[in-house]
């Protein structure tokens, strides 16, 4: 494994990039400015060598992963999101609810962390939700129950009138570990009201998440790209994290998900795997607080996920065993991968690869 890489000799063909370096090199936050010269830039691989030095302050060579299981409960939602191909109506063909039974059965003992997420749905009463957490709990005292995002969380007080503290509370104490980071798509008011007008707005997503944060409960971030949102909005974006995550260090990774076209099809100019590697890059130099950047492999595809770990990411995400929402958008990824297989993936990039738990503790090393 190589060195910790030096960036003092790095010359780039955009200036800005050189300027961007010298800030990097003395520990300097970068403002809006770079964040949108970053995503102007045509190099690459200098944008690429930038975010791999940041990402080595931070984590070395290691890159992690975790054996975990995507559970989403029902697909039945009362919202029609745009750009979602996953939500169904009640009665529909491919709507599914799943008992408590079958979600049980979808775990088993290998597993360090279950990530739960799914439709708003319409009469599924809160007191379900919590049966279905406490349940898993009893049976899998150790596993990291990872679930509902803040837009769930917002949806369990406009339909049952339960507020953020005490749902999340609540959940809390039937053994909800930490909350995934969707739900926010983008933050622009813009996108929201074009493409997701009846969900939490983001300011409700940032309350919710440091509701979450002061209750110990820490969370992941994401951001949907590639669709109708501008470059500006991505930084913004970017900055309102960067912000919140000064003010209560709850995030413990951020999650790039690339918008897939599916039948919904809002762009026809989705993502590139540059703009991927760019959101991966730029990400780890703007989100100079947040420990983890993951090289989300289920919107990307393992080839461009394993480049994504010489570009600033440090987090292979897990091996999901099956994957609904995106594949429901015809996501190109198999459902699952093995654990052979992402390690494989970290050491054809020549990283480290390790076994974690849900909250980054080293679980497995595999350097041999
Ligand atoms: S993105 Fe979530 S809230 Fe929106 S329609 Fe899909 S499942 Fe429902």
């Amino acid at each position: 494994m190589g060195n910790l890489l030096e960036i003092d000799n790095l010359i780039s063909v955009d200036n800005n990039l050189n300027k961007i370096s010298e800030k990097i090199q003395k520990g300097e936050r970068l403002d809006f400015q770079d964040g949108v010269n970053m995503f102007n830039t045509s190099d690459i691989h200098s944008l690429g060598k930038l975010a791999d030095y940041k990402k080595r302050q931070i984590s070395g060579d290691k890159v992690f992963f975790v054996l975990n299981r995507h559970i989403n409960p029902t697909n039945i939602c009362v919202l029609s999101c745009s750009f979602c191909d996953f939500a169904k109506k009640k009665g529909d063909k491919d709507a599914y609810e799943m008992t408590v039974d079958e979600i049980l059965n979808g775990i088993d003992d290998e597993m360090n962390e279950v990530h739960m997420v799914g439709g708003h749905h319409p009469t599924w009463e809160f007191d379900y939700y919590i049966e279905i957490v406490k349940s898993i709990r009893e049976k899998h005292p150790d596993l990291h129950i990872k679930g509902f995002t803040a837009a769930e969380i917002d949806y369990f007080h406009r339909r049952w009138k339960i507020d953020p503290e005490e749902s999340l509370s609540r959940l809390k104490e039937a053994g909800l570990t930490s909350m995934p980071g969707g739900g926010a798509e983008v933050f622009s008011p813009r996108v929201h009201k074009l493409l997701l007008p009846g969900k939490s707005k983001a300011s409700r997503w940032q309350e919710i998440h440091k509701i979450a944060h002061n209750q110990g409960i820490k969370s992941n971030c994401t951001m949907l790209y590639g669709h109708i949102e501008t470059i500006e909005e991505r930084v913004d974006h970017f900055i309102q994290l960067r912000d919140l995550q000064d003010e209560t260090k709850g995030f413990l990774a951020f999650i790039p998900l690339q918008y897939q076209t599916g039948t919904t099809q809002l762009t026809d100019n989705p993502a590139t795997p540059i703009d991927d590697l760019k959101m991966i890059s730029i990400a780890r130099l703007m989100l100079d607080n947040v420990d983890h950047i993951k090289s989300y492999w289920v919107t990307i595809g393992e080839e461009t996920a394993s480049i994504g770990l010489n570009f600033g990411a440090d987090d292979l995400d897990g091996t999901i065993k099956k994957e609904n929402i995106m594949h429901a958008a015809k996501a190109k990824s198999p459902g699952g991968l093995a654990r052979d297989k992402m390690v494989y993936l970290i050491k054809e990039a020549r990283k480290i690869p390790v076994e974690r738990d849900a909250l980054y503790n080293e679980v497995n090393f595999y350097n041999d």
